[in-house]
């Protein structure tokens, strides 16, 4: 495989994925992923994609019940 922005080789390796959601921010530290050994762009597959969404359709689900117990309790 190689790298889309330089043409440098990708090598197994791990890189951190973060993002904002709406109304928190979520990473992690090392994501299994292909990494080029020359400008060091990550490459995530299509499996690891799919399990970051998935953890993110979650965190998304508990978030909202989070979020809706705080503005119940803040009610008068
Ligand atoms: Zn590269």
């Amino acid at each position: 495989m190689k790298c889309m922005h330089c043409k440098g080789r990708m090598v197994r390796g791990t890189a951190p994925f973060g993002l904002n959601r709406n109304g928190y921010h979520v990473s992690w530290d090392a994501v299994p992923a292909w990494v080029c050994n020359q400008c060091g762009e990550p490459f995530f597959e299509s499996r690891e994609v799919e399990l970051i969404q998935k953890a993110l359709t979650e965190l998304d689900r508990e978030s909202a019940a989070l979020a809706s117990t705080g503005s119940s309790v803040s009610k008068p």
